[in-house]
């Protein structure tokens, strides 16, 4: 049975697709079979695995406003699986007001999925507004990417304050799946210091492995491609083979 974990951080440009593309297609190379739900109107981590979201017959906004079987807008591709997003989306925040449970839409369609996957992860957009607010409904757990940049606390502060209301009101079981250091340059004192101080934050969550700033990470989705398939040999590749490889040892299925 799938665990179901949205990728979240409200702050934009910290790495969440980036983790969304990159974390899927790795752990689809150890095997595990796993679905990618593009979440987030601008549709990154659609074309990210090479999808062409103009040739998708349905996307997650079918999911959640027009009924569509999640199992329906599914694509297969070489790197995992992916329910794509579309502009469209980004017209469902206000659509959604006079939806019963509007809420759970994403939850609700996604549930079926379980049985398929050891993982689904939803791609979040930058904001805690309805779209995240579904994705955290639907969700086990998330995982939130922090850029090792001067403000990246702050920001988390803000995202707990969040997790705790959902946790309290809409979803009891919410949990923190794990705290991935984006953007690490280990050469500077700079990196070390915020990694120290999120891992002081997030006792025993942090994965080991962080994942560095690599220019072929900011290649490959031009390309349509996870970096694993774009350069396997780089820094950025190895990175997320190896939190991959954290995530299955914790979980026991390695
Ligand atoms: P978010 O989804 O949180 O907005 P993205 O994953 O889209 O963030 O990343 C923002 C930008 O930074 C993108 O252009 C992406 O290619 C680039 N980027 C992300 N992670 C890295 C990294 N580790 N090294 C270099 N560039 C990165
Ligand atoms: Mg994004």
């Amino acid at each position: 049975m799938a665990q179901i974990i949205a990728i979240v951080n409200q702050k934009g440009g910290v790495g969440k697709t980036t983790t969304a593309v990159n974390l899927t297609a790795a752990l689809a190379a150890t095997g595990a079979r796993v679905l990618l739900c593009d979440f987030d109107p601008q549709a990154n981590a659609t074309s990210g695995l090479g999808v062409d979201k103009r040739k998708a017959p349905y996307a997650s906004y079918d999911l959640i406003l027009d009924g569509v079987s999640a199992e329906k807008a599914v694509i297969h591709t070489d790197y995992g699986d992916v329910i794509p997003s579309g502009a469209e989306l980004a017209g469902a925040t206000v659509e959604l007001i006079g939806v019963d449970k509007r809420e759970y839409q994403l939850k609700n369609a996604l549930e079926p999925l379980r049985a398929a996957y050891d993982y689904i992860f939803i791609d979040c957009p930058p904001s805690l507004e309805l779209l995240t607010l579904n994705a955290l409904c639907a969700a086990d757990s998330v995982l939130i990417p922090v850029q090792c940049e001067y403000y990246a606390l702050e920001g988390l502060s803000d995202l707990m304050g969040t997790l705790r209301a959902i946790k309290r009101r809409l979803n009891p079981k919410i949990s923190v799946f794990g705290v991935l250091l984006t953007m690490y340059d280990g050469r500077t004192n700079f990196s070390n210091q915020v990694a120290q101080e999120v891992r002081r934050h997030f006792p025993g969550k942090v994965y080991a492995n962080a994942i560095p700033r690599n220019v072929r990470l900011a290649e490959a989705p031009s390309h349509g491609l996870p970096v694993i398939a774009y350069d396997r040999s780089s820094r950025g590749a190895a990175a997320y083979l190896a939190v991959a490889e954290e995530i299955r040892r914790k979980d026991g299925s390695l």
